[in-house]
C-alpha cells in the first residue's frame, strides 16, 4: 500500500500508512504561508480493502468550519469522481472507502490539471474569434494566459472581463471557465453571437498556475494571496495580478467577474463591492439586476445566503472586485461556488460538480445578455 501526491496539483503528507484501517495523513501548507485545506493524493495497492484515512491537522486548516457536512471526492479511473463517506470530529477529517481498484485518487474537489488547462487554452485559441496572449511569466516560470474574444463586428465594444482561480485550490472556478468558453465560442449559440456583436471578452481561465501545480489552497509560489494584492501588486511577489491589472487598464473594463469557490457555505452566491469609496447608485442597480436575473435563470443560484455586504467605506481595496469596481466605475463581482453542494438543490452522488459548474457558467452568460443594454 502506497500514498503519493508527487504530481500536478498533489498535496498530502503521510505520517503512517502501514495498515488500511489506520492511515494517518496531514495536509501540507501552501509554500511560505499558513494556509492549507486542498488535498489531492493517490492510494495504491488497497483494492477491495476497507481503508480509513485520517487527516489529523484538518482542525487547523484555513476554513475548518468548512469540513462540517463535507464529503471528499474519489475516482478510480482518473475521470469519474464521486463523493465518499467523510466525517469531521472538530479536529480530524476521516475518509472511509473501499477502493474498487488498485489506484484511486482522493481530493478536496475534482482537480483541474495544468494539462487540462493547456488543452482548454489551445482549444479556445483555435477559434477564429480568439487571440491568445501570454501576459508574462509567473515566479515559477509558467505562462499567464489571456484569451481575447472578439467578432470584430462590435462598434464601440463593451469590454467584459472574466478571471478565475486566483485561489488555486478552488478548482470549480476553472471547471466553470470550461463551460463559459465552450458556450461563448459556440458559433451556433444565439446568445453568444448577440453578445459578441456588442462586446469584446477578456478571459483568464487560471490566475494562479503556480499555486495550481504546487497543490496550494490559496497562494502563489511566494505565499501571496493574490486576492489581497490588487491595490499594490509587484513583479517580485505577485506578477499574476501585476500583469492582469496592467492588461485591464489597457482595455478598460465595463463588466468584471472573478470566479471562486467557498469552503463553508453550501450555496452559489455573488459578492459585490458595496464598501468601495466611489460606489454609485448605478453600480448597485446593475449588481441587483444581474444577481436577480441569474437567480431567475438558474435554480443553482440564489441571493439569500452569502457574505454580508461591506458597510460604506469599509471595502478591502486589496481585493480584485473592490479594486475593479472603484477604478473602472463598473459592475464587478465575485462569484462563489460551493465545495460541498447547493443545499437548495442537492445532488447526493456528486455534490457540486464540474458538470454543474459548466451549466452555471452558461446561465451567467444568459444573465449578462439580459442586462447588456444597461452596461453603457
Ligand atoms: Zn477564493
Amino acid at each position: 500500500m502506497q500514498i503519493t501526491s508527487d504530481f500536478d496539483g498533489g498535496n498530502i503528507a503521510v505520517l503512517e500508512a502501514k495498515t488500511p484501517g489506520n492511515i494517518r495523513l496531514e495536509i501540507a501548507r501552501d509554500n511560505q504561508s499558513d494556509f492549507y485545506q486542498w488535498f489531492y493524493f493517490r492510494l495504491s495497492g488497497a483494492k477491495g480493502q476497507p481503508v480509513v484515512m485520517h487527516m489529523e491537522n484538518a482542525g487547523g486548516s484555513a476554513y475548518a468550519e468548512g469540513w462540517q457536512d463535507y464529503r471528499a471526492v474519489a475516482a478510480s479511473d482518473g475521470e469519474t469522481w464521486e463523493r465518499v463517506d467523510t466525517e469531521y470530529d472538530g479536529a480530524t477529517l476521516t475518509i472511509r472507502h473501499t477502493p474498487g481498484a488498485d489506484a484511486v485518487h482522493y481530493a478536496y474537489f475534482v482537480p483541474y490539471s495544468m494539462r487540462r488547462h493547456a488543452d482548454l487554452v489551445a482549444r479556445a485559441a483555435a477559434s477564429p474569434l480568439v487571440s491568445h496572449r501570454v501576459l508574462g511569466k509567473t515566479l515559477d516560470g509558467r505562462d499567464m494566459d489571456l484569451l481575447s474574444i472578439s467578432s470584430g463586428q462590435a462598434s464601440a465594444p463593451l469590454n467584459i472581463w472574466f478571471i478565475a482561480r486566483q485561489h488555486p485550490g478552488e478548482t470549480m472556478a476553472e471547471w466553470w471557465m470550461e463551460g463559459f468558453l465552450d458556450r461563448i465560442l459556440d458559433a451556433d449559440d444565439p446568445v453568444s453571437r448577440a453578445l459578441l456583436g456588442r462586446c469584446n471578452f477578456y478571459i483568464i481561465p487560471n490566475m494562479n498556475p503556480d499555486g495550481s501545480a504546487r497543490g496550494h489552497l490559496r497562494t502563489n509560489a511566494a505565499g501571496m494571496n493574490l486576492n489581497r494584492e490588487w491595490n499594490a501588486p509587484s513583479m517580485e511577489k505577485s506578477p499574476e495580478v501585476f500583469l492582469t491589472r496592467a492588461a485591464m487598464h489597457e482595455t478598460g473594463v465595463d463588466f468584471h467577474m472573478d470566479v471562486h469557490g467557498d469552503e463553508v457555505l453550501p450555496y452559489n452566491f455573488i459578492a459585490g463591492f458595496e464598501g468601495v469609496p466611489g460606489v454609485t447608485d448605478r453600480q448597485l442597480a446593475l449588481l441587483n439586476a444581474y444577481t436577480a436575473k441569474l437567480a431567475a435563470l438558474s435554480p443553482d443560484f440564489q441571493t439569500l445566503h452569502g457574505y454580508p455586504p461591506d458597510k460604506p467605506g469599509s471595502a478591502d481595496m486589496r481585493k480584485c472586485t473592490d479594486y475593479v469596481a472603484e477604478n473602472f466605475a463598473c459592475l464587478a463581482m465575485t462569484l462563489e461556488m460551493p465545495f460541498k453542494d447547493n443545499a437548495d438543490l442537492p445532488e447526493p452522488l456528486a455534490g457540486w460538480s464540474p458538470a454543474r459548474c459548466r451549466l452555471l457558467a452558461r446561465s451567467c452568460i444568459d444573465a449578462l445578455h439580459a442586462i447588456i443594454d444597461d452596461l453603457k
